[in-house]
């Protein structure tokens, strides 16, 4: 009955722990009260069924179900629950489906824990509305059944955002109408089909989908199937492995302004997320130096330098945008006050623009490179780092109202197997996802250490090529000489890039 090792991430609230105990019957009947969430009924039951492995029926709160949903509107956060557990069943309040969502996991986490619970409270809710994972799958292509594996994961663990990097240098993995050789069969890509369903795969489990196409930077995949949106007309072939390349869209060009409006159009219909990203970082401005087309836009716009003119293409992509319903992110390299203020950042490189003025009306995702990127080894971001990350995100939005919450990512240049990446997510990925979840005061390390090993064997146990324990942290000597190389590799890609530090 030890509840305090079931719990991942642990209750913001903690636990209420009350007298007697609950024992779990063979059958679990479930039931809504006043018919609550009557379209979401169906799935639960189903979910619960998959998650616990026993038989689960629908009744009527007359029934004397075993796990009661009420809908309960003076829950406050939006993700929030009451769970009440009591010698004749249990029951799971919310004001909205996301929030008995997020209390169903803690449900199943207990239901699994042991057969006789002790009875108790739990008054949950989450520390950062934002709890992200970015995916790239451009630079390794991720098949469809393990992305749904990851999306399982994440809502196991109450992450609510997948941030889905669909396009970059490597690779192009999404159809858009009228370019047709944007897409290989032998590097892989999604289809509108595959996409809608993982998009509603997700929405079901309370993670929202947010697409992301990098530009007018990381588009050798583009540019190699349609040389003609580029300043030099190519050839290009796609690179494989890590860079930044010096070929980027050319925006003098009016068939490439169409091209991107024409990506922005299949995004909007492909996501109803209310975001996208469209990632501008990285962005190497020698080849509209030289081009006569990028300059003579330059010359029409009366921009001052390429910078300006990457500025006045944002905001025209970001303000296309915004006229279909969507806000747009962008990482933070290039942004500064002459952007849209509606622009949302994402910061990877906290040293980047350290020196600029703060925009207090600009929302803020957090994803350190030197705490969340998951794609480095544990030698340079050890768990007990990311786990610490959400502890200073947190901190942040108490300084800072417009940050929203943070994300961790995974990059795939070198991640080219389920293996890899399964070894490079867990179980780091739940170390971010209790520390973005779990109220500040209650994130300790040494319980998330002591539940993360119960939770491993219990849940992940199946998965191959899982780090062993020993791995999670190592040597400090180690990170030190490995944070040095680390932060060596995040100057020369910034200068490379010609982003002053
Ligand atoms: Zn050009």
């Amino acid at each position: 009955m030890n509840h305090q090792k079931s719990f991942l991430p642990y209750p913001s609230n903690g636990i209420r722990l009350l007298k007697g105990s609950f024992i779990f019957p063979e059958v679990l009947t479930i039931a809504f009260q006043d018919s609550c969430f009557p379209e979401r009924a169906p799935f639960f039951q189903e979910y619960i069924r998959g998650a616990l492995g026993m038989e689960v029926v629908l009744g009527d709160e007359s029934n004397n179900p075993v796990l009661l949903v009420n809908e309960k509107n003076d829950v406050l956060d939006e993700e929030g629950y009451l769970l009440e557990v009591t010698p004749v069943g249990c029951t799971l309040a919310s004001g909205s489906w996301r929030g008995i969502f997020t209390g169903l996991q803690t449900y199943i986490q207990l239901a699994k824990s042991n057969k006789t619970l002790q009875c108790c409270k739990i008054s949950d809710y989450p520390a950062l509305s934002w709890r992200g994972l970015m995916l790239d799958v451009a630079r390794s292509f991720c098949p469809l059944e393990e992305l749904l594996g990851i999306i399982d994961t994440m809502a196991l663990y109450k992450l609510n955002v997948l941030h889905w990097h669909v396009s970059d240098d490597q690779g192009w993995r999404f159809p858009v109408d009228g370019y047709p050789a944007l897409l290989s069969e032998k590097h892989g890509y999604y289809s509108k089909e595959e996409i809608s369903y993982v998009v509603s795969y997700a929405e079901n489990r309370n993670i929202m989908v947010v697409p992301e196409v990098d530009m007018p930077g990381h588009m050798i995949a583009a540019l190699s199937a349609y040389p003609n949106l580029s300043c030099t007309g190519g050839p290009f072939t796609i690179p494989t492995g890590e860079g930044i390349f010096r070929d980027i869209l050319c925006v003098g060009k009016s068939e490439t302004i169409v091209f991107a409006k024409k990506v922005v159009d299949t995004l909007c219909l492909l996501f109803p997320s209310p975001y996208i990203h469209l990632g501008g970082d990285e962005i190497p401005l020698d080849r509209w130096e030289t081009c006569p087309d990028c300059q003579h836009r330059m010359q029409e716009l009366g921009c001052r330098d390429e910078k300006a003119l990457l500025g006045w293409f944002c905001n025209e992509i970001a303000s296309y945008a915004r006229e279909k319903g969507k806000s747009t992110i962008l990482w933070s390299d290039y942004v500064d006050a002459s952007y849209d203020s509606t622009i949302i950042t994402q910061v990877w490189n906290p040293l980047l623009g350290k020196h600029r003025r703060t925009h207090s009306d600009r929302q803020v995702i957090k994803s350190d490179y030197f705490h969340s990127y998951l794609d480095m080894s544990y030698a340079l971001v050890p768990l007990s780092r990311v786990y610490r990350y959400g502890k200073t995100v947190q901190k942040d939005t108490k300084r800072n109202k417009k940050v929203v919450g943070a994300e961790l990512l995974l990059w795939t240049e070198y991640l080219d197997t389920r293996e890899k990446r399964e070894a490079h997510l867990y179980p780091r990925l739940l170390a971010g996802a209790e520390s973005f979840w779990t109220k500040d005061p209650l994130l300790r390390y040494s319980r998330f250490k002591r539940s993360l090993e119960h939770v491993m064997k219990q849940v992940l146990g199946k998965q191959s090529g899982l780090p062993e324990p020993s791995s999670w942290d190592p040597l400090l000597l180690v990170q030190c000489k490995e944070r040095r190389a680390r932060r060596k590799r995040v100057n020369r890609n910034s200068k490379e890039a010609g982003i002053t530090l």
